[in-house]
């Protein structure tokens, strides 16, 4: 097995070459003026007014007359006629321009005895650029082989071995996030190297854990053959929390490719590669093939896609409804060409269909003639049943407080009805009434509607009273805007009218 120190050597001037490549970033012209000098050093005809020059792409250093400036305006090299960003030559000035790029960089390398290593280097500018363009720190190291993978991150002042190969981003080691560039290896060198086979280019494209995948490579080399049989896809998803669908399906201890899927046929394998379902569809379609659910045509990956989006566990439900599974996928499909709902809304309703039975414990059909229909009743039912408690509540309290109902000039007042309309007031209203529907059942509050006598059932305020002292605590209008004056003066008559009643009540009392 190999060591962190048996990656083969690169020189520093071949990584600055590699790098400058493969890499592409903002580059940058430095000027300054350039005050003449005894040496001559830059020519003949140095006694005119010049710049001094420093161009980051193509490195060469220059003179350049005044005439051809301003310099600032210098969009593009006159040297390599590359795009640049014109800086002036001053420590704060160019060292600000160089601070700001920086990237991640990983390149490969085959080493002696076919292994492939992978090296991420954090690289930035260097701040004296006279003498080279890049610093580079190397933090990740990876080898890859038939021994197995290894990876090692730079620790404080060593190489930490780590336990798994998940690649290791720039912000992995508490930076910012940075563009990442990378060095596949050539044809050639991969061809050498022991993943020739491993569709490393096939995988760069399209997974995001590149280095995960090579060490699941190492471990299992018939995973290859996932890509030669068109079902790369999966190891996508795999990658995105895919992973107990993608080992459900497929057995990456298989040593040949057709192991590979136990308990799928060619004729399943066809239809998936032509179908090209996820991994968790695949997966229930492999579930419910092997139980004699569903047969190898379109229709089959229609039910197993539709019950993996809703989890749609057919074996279970086929089992509570006392029906077989086959029989259960019948009626759903039934129901499907039946009404105008989709495969997985209905799944979904015959699920819920089920717990309502169960949560109003009432004795109903397991298998409802028309589905859609009797979930809608169910539904309805259930909602009325769940707010029968409190609207019991209400209407008591709707009695009790029927005294408070009060008239003047062509509006009203009165106490709300029933939860729903509580419930009404604050979603048409917009404001937080809702909220004190259980404390107006239980007393703690009075919530009351104030309305127009001309549009009695137009919500307008709502108004909230202290049952001990009946002194208002709030009075909003729709949407929490402030109450209109002819609703204030509404007020202030009920309010006094209250006043007066309590005083009534105090003195009989
Ligand atoms: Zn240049």
């Amino acid at each position: 097995m190999f060591e962190v120190n048996d990656i083969p050597p690169i020189d520093g001037w071949e990584l600055q070459q590699l790098i400058a490549e493969n890499v592409q970033h903002e580059e940058f012209l430095f000027f300054r003026f350039y005050a003449g000098d005894e040496q001559d050093y830059f020519g003949p005809d140095s006694y005119t007014k010049r710049y001094e020059c420093f161009c980051t792409a193509c490195r060469e250093r220059f003179t350049e007359p005044h005439s051809a400036g301003p310099a600032s305006k210098w969009r593009i090299c006159p040297r390599c006629g590359r795009s640049v960003t014109p800086k002036r030559w001053a420590a704060n000035d160019h060292a600000a321009a160089l601070r700001k790029v920086s990237f991640a960089f990983h390149f490969f390398q085959v080493g002696p005895h076919g292994e492939l290593w992978l090296t991420s280097c954090q690289v930035r500018m260097y701040p004296y650029f006279l003498i080279e363009k890049y610093t580079a720190f190397e933090y990740c190291r990876y080898v890859f082989s038939a021994a197995g993978a290894k990876k090692w991150s730079w620790q404080y002042d060593g190489w930490a071995l780590r336990k798994n190969c998940t690649f290791r981003h720039w912000y992995d080691m508490g930076g910012g996030r940075r563009d990442d560039f990378w060095v596949l290896p050539s044809e050639q060198e991969l061809a050498a190297s022991a993943l020739r086979y491993s569709q490393l280019t096939e995988a760069f494209a399209v997974l995001h854990d590149l280095t995960g995948y090579l060490a699941l490579y190492c471990k299992y080399p018939a995973v290859e053959y996932l890509w030669k049989m068109g079902f790369g896809r999966w190891l996508q998803e795999r990658e995105q929390g895919g992973g107990d669908y993608f080992r459900r399906l497929v057995n990456l201890r298989a040593k040949e490719p057709k192991k590979l899927f136990r308990g799928l046929g060619k004729a399943d394998l066809r239809l998936l590669r032509e179908k090209q379902p996820s991994v968790s569809a695949a997966a229930e379609y492999k579930r419910l093939k092997t139980a004699g659910v569903v047969r190898a045509d379109d229709t089959g990956i229609c039910f197993a896609t539709s019950a993996s989006i809703v989890r749609f566990d057919t074996l279970f439900l086929a089992d509570r409804c006392g029906v077989t599974a086959p029989e259960l996928r019948k009626y759903m499909e039934k129901q499907a060409r039946r009404s105008a709902q989709l495969l997985p809304t209905l799944m979904q309703e015959l699920m819920d269909y089920h717990d309502q039975l169960a949560r109003m414990q009432i004795g109903g059909e397991k298998l409802p003639h028309d589905l859609h229909e009797a979930h809608a009743r169910l539904s309805e039912r259930e909602r009325r049943l769940m707010n029968r408690e409190k609207n019991e509540k209400f209407r008591t309290r709707r009695h009790l407080l029927a005294w408070m109902r009060w008239k003047y000039k062509g509006m009203f007042i009165r106490p709300v009805d029933s939860a729903e309309e509580i419930v009404r007031e604050g979603e048409e209203q917009n404001n937080c009434v809702a909220g004190f529907a259980d404390r107006h059942a239980d007393g703690k509050t009075i919530i009351m509607v104030l309305r127009r006598c001309s549009e009695p059932r137009k919500p307008w305020h709502t108004v909230e009273i202290d049952p001990a002292t009946l002194k208002c605590r709030q009075c909003y209008a729709a949407h929490n805007h402030k109450r209109t004056p002819e609703a204030a003066e509404f007020m202030d008559k009920y309010l006094d009218h209250l006043r007066e009643v309590t005083k009534m009540i105090r003195r009989s009392a």
